[in-house]
């Protein structure tokens, strides 16, 4: 027990000195409220790691709202109460990008829980059922908060030493039935710490999967788990392990996981160096899913991207892509480039279905596309090919192509030159 307090020390003591006054300054509010306040959950995972965690949690043995509303007081926050879950939300606006910008504060409570008395005789017995409702052990650490730092760390549950033995392990055998999205979740923590499953959990996931459970859930929530093991660095071999326990084929049915996908899914964070302006147009996860779905069959691609059920916006780009992305990779990979098809294929194109070309081999066009050809605009528009004669209609569109494509490489630099060739063009479309 001395062991753990002398190491949620060390861990405070390491952590950057805005978050050590921000823990101090809650413990201090807590003393003078005179009530037990705990941080937990991933911030003390990511605390005894070393890790930056800006998600702040903290659970308060007594009234959580009244504290939220004392605590901000005291830091300058704004409170958002949630009284039916007993929660709130702090929103501070720290100078310092190394602090929170929110802290969640739950209260553990006995009166929440129904079957309270059926509760084991433990010390801290309201911490223990807050605790116990989480997902994994190491997830369900706190460390207790005082005004000179922390005086415990709370491990009911062996968190610390499955940290240690870099694994991730359920707190009862029932929990990913109890919540399938653990499974994802549970993929999410060991590809980015390089932990294994415990081998017990590893075969509960397995018989989840085995008895269909994730059909359960809401779509909804299996997205957002599915997304944020997305947005996880290098997350090929997180997906790997996915489809290793069966679960990828009941998020993306049909996806083919061949080590050829796996690493274009690896390469996609590596394109914030190679072209940083359309990755921050770019949602990265959205380019992972559509470098995942782009070898279906169009029909399953469509379908398993209307199962995720994304936003409006998110849904029309990977519609539109996975529609599109073939003539557009022929068009970036022929040996001649036509600079003006290029402009008019790539267009109303999405910034994610850009990178899906870069990673596909049509980085340098897409670059020229991006950073040139888009800009170029003639000097005579469809008036000026009217007054040559052409009545108004499609043909008019057509030979402005051909006289952009020329624009474009390098023939036609002039109004001059432009209108020469789109006289020569409508005599020949004759
Ligand atoms: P990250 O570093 O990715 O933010 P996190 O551990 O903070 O990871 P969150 O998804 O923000 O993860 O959840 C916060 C905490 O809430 C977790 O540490 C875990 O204790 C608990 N939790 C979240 N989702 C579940 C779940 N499905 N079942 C049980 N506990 C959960």
């Amino acid at each position: 027990r001395d062991r753990a307090v002398e190491m949620a020390r060390e861990a405070v003591e390491a952590a950057p000195a805005g978050i050590r006054a921000l823990l101090r300054a809650v413990g201090r509010v807590a003393e003078e409220e005179g009530v037990a306040v705990y941080a937990v959950g991933g911030f003390v995972r990511d605390l005894l790691l070393g890790r930056p965690n800006l998600d702040f949690d903290i659970v308060v043995e007594g009234d959580g709202i009244a504290f939220a509303h004392t605590l901000a007081r005291e830091l300058g926050g704004r409170v958002q109460e949630v009284p039916r879950f007993g929660t709130a939300h702090i929103y501070l606006e720290p100078d310092d990008p190394a602090l929170p910008s929110r802290i969640d504060v739950a209260t553990a409570r006995r009166e929440f829980y129904e079957h309270a008395a059926a509760l084991p005789r433990v010390e801290h017995a309201d911490l223990h059922e807050d605790l116990y409702r989480r997902d994994f052990s190491i997830n369900a650490m706190a460390i207790r908060l005082g005004s000179s730092g922390p005086s415990g760390l709370i491990d009911f549950f062996g968190g610390l030493k499955d940290l240690a033995a870099g694994q991730v392990r359920i707190l009862h055998t029932l929990s990913f039935v109890e919540d399938p999205t653990r499974l994802i979740r549970a993929v999410r923590f060991a590809h980015r710490y390089g932990f294994r499953l415990e081998p017990e959990t590893e075969a509960c996931a397995r018989a989840a999967v085995a008895e269909g459970f994730l059909a359960r859930v809401s779509r909804e929530r299996l997205r957002n788990e599915l997304l944020l093991l997305l947005q996880e660095q290098g997350c090929g071999g997180a997906l790997q392990m996915l489809a290793e326990l069966g679960v990828l084929e009941a998020l993306l049915p049909g996806v083919p996981l061949d080590p050829e996908v796996q690493g274009l899914v690896d390469a996609v964070d590596g394109l914030v160096e190679a072209e940083p302006e359309l990755c921050r147009l770019s949602q990265l996860w959205l380019v992972k899913l559509l470098v995942l779905l782009h070898r279906l069959p169009l029909s399953a691609g469509v379908a398993a991207v209307k199962r995720l059920r994304l936003k409006r916006a998110e849904n029309q780009a990977c519609l539109q892509v996975l529609a599109g992305w073939r003539i557009a990779h022929d068009l970036m990979v022929a040996p001649h480039a036509d600079a003006a098809s290029i402009v008019a294929a790539l267009a109303e194109w999405p910034a994610e279905g850009l990178l899906l070309l870069v990673l596909l081999g049509g980085g340098e066009r897409v670059a020229a596309y991006w950073r040139e050809w888009r800009h170029v605009r003639l000097e005579i528009n469809g008036a000026d090919v009217q007054a040559l004669g052409v009545p108004a209609g499609p043909r008019v569109g057509r030979i402005l192509q051909r006289v952009l494509s020329a624009r474009l490489s390098g023939d036609a630099p002039d109004r001059e030159t432009q209108l020469a060739l789109a006289r020569r063009f409508a005599a020949q479309e004759e």
